[in-house]
């Protein structure tokens, strides 16, 4: 067997990527029902798409494709689960561009090819045989990969990984579900060399162990999301789990995406973020308007083509992201894959609030770059909307008003003054009073997001479709 993430050269790569892709292409054309249907309005037949050389002649499909109907981006099988190709493994969700869950379904052949890809992400990021595991991810409501693949990573590596379930207590299984008291008490008990979730959860556990003056000396690894995440945080956290005796502890960043069911990593800080198997994976980098292809090092719309699923696939797949590109060896750890250099933007478009446009992108700039904002979540709803859902009652004749609201959780405990500090700072760029609720990292919102973190919701979109 081939280690395709450190081939000798792209020659050999494009080799291997094109017999998984002949596959692949082989049961699109076949039982994909959006692609089949997409194909043939293109006029494109399997044997004008030898290989990844010619993805370039396929259409970009973005989010709203796939959001307007995932299901159809699931191969039909004509005869049913009767092998490992077609019988379903696990069905993750994704969140919608309206927190509505999306799924996203992988085969028992597609499991193991996630195993694959999360070992390697582990092999990338530097884990050892002798590492133990904290898995910090929250349960979610409906499945998702940040809390499933982190215990399936430890299984494709051989590690001990515990899953400290933090989170407010569930109301059927009240012993389900820990505080963070608790999770500390699980951490000195378990003694975990790797920290892995959501980077203000782990800050406030570092803080929180801290204040209790108990030491977490074994940690040597965090895995961090790069969604709401900053430099200010990487040496925040390093500091603080230096007091906690930790030798030479390191933050890796990751970017993660439902899509591939695990993250592009660094192997170490700043090389870049790896995608981890180049032989289920292709990116692409195009102009985000005319969808030319963009030569390496240019900035454009990330693209995402499955070169080796049988359960939800897709092809030249746009999540909305901007990025930039190399597909030179990586001179830190040698591997020969695309990497991410710099950090991927979201690009899912302004929004409209009271007439004014906000860019989620500036927004969360301007409020993860304020010293007391550990992280935050702002929405977008109609001021009549109540819990969230509903709404449109009792609207006046100048129809519904827009209401930004921004759930926010600080750094330290001297909040006096932040909430009327942070709506003048977003007011005074966006020109939009924001309604600022203060909470903390541990809010479900900000704690369930898993790998992807959008800054901003829009929630009026349920009623628009
Ligand atoms: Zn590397």
């Amino acid at each position: 067997m081939v280690d395709t993430l450190f081939l000798d050269d792209w020659d050999a790569l494009t080799r291997e990527r094109d017999t998984r892709f002949a596959a692949t292409l082989d049961r699109i054309f076949a039982y994909h029902p959006f692609y089949k249907d997409l194909l043939a309005r293109a006029k494109l037949r399997r044997r004008d798409i030898k290989g990844v050389a010619d993805l370039a002649r396929l259409p970009v499909t973005t989010r709203r494709d796939f959001l307007a109907n995932p299901h159809a981006f699931i191969l039909t099988w004509p005869d049913g689960p009767t092998s490992d190709e077609s019988s379903v493994w696990d069905v993750m969700y994704t969140n919608g561009s309206n927190g509505a869950p999306v799924p996203f379904a992988s085969t028992s052949y597609d499991f193991m090819n996630i195993l694959a890809l999360n070992r390697n992400m582990l092999r990338l990021r530097g884990a050892r045989e002798d590492d133990r595991i904290l898995n910090l991810f929250p349960l979610t409501r409906h499945p998702h990969g940040a809390f499933a693949r982190t215990m399936n990573a430890a299984a494709a590596f051989n590690l001990p990984v515990t899953a400290a379930m933090p989170g407010a207590p569930n109301a059927r299984q009240p012993d389900i579900g820990n505080g963070l008291d608790k999770v500390l008490d699980i951490a000195q008990r378990t003694r975990p060399t790797i920290l892995w979730g959501v980077p203000s959860y782990i800050r406030e556990l570092v803080a929180r162990a801290d204040e209790k003056c108990v030491k977490l000396p074994w940690v040597r690894l965090v895995f961090a999301s790069l969604d709401a995440f900053n430099e200010g945080m990487r040496a925040d956290l390093t500091a603080g789990l230096r007091r906690l005796g930790a030798e030479d502890p390191q933050v890796s960043v990751s970017y993660g995406a439902s899509e591939m069911q695990g993250s592009m990593v660094e192997c170490v800080k700043g090389a870049g973020f790896h995608n981890p198997a180049p032989d289920q994976f292709c990116f692409e980098v195009v102009d985000p308007d005319t969808h030319r292809p963009l030569e390496d090092g240019e900035e454009g719309l990330l693209l995402l083509t499955h070169l080796d699923r049988r359960g939800t696939v897709m092809l030249r797949y746009a999540s909305g992201d901007m990025g930039r590109l190399t597909r030179e060896r990586c001179p830190h750890c040698g591997a020969l894959t695309e990497r991410i250099i710099g950090a991927p933007s979201h690009h899912d478009g302004f929004v409209k609030v009271s007439g004014r446009l906000i860019d989620p992108q500036a927004l969360a700039e301007l409020l993860l770059g304020t010293d007391e904002v550990a992280d935050f979540q702002a929405i977008v709803e109609y001021e009549d909307m109540v819990g969230g859902v509903g709404g449109g009652k009792g609207r006046g004749k100048t129809g519904p008003r827009d209401r930004l609201r921004i759930r926010v959780a600080p750094t330290g405990t001297g909040l006096a003054g932040l909430s009327h500090m942070l709506a003048q700072r977003v007011e005074a760029v966006f020109e939009v009073t924001p309604v600022i609720e203060i909470t903390s990292a541990q809010d479900p919102m900000l704690a369930g997001r898993g790998w992807r973190v959008r800054p901003l919701m829009d929630l009026r979109a349920k009623k628009r479709r």
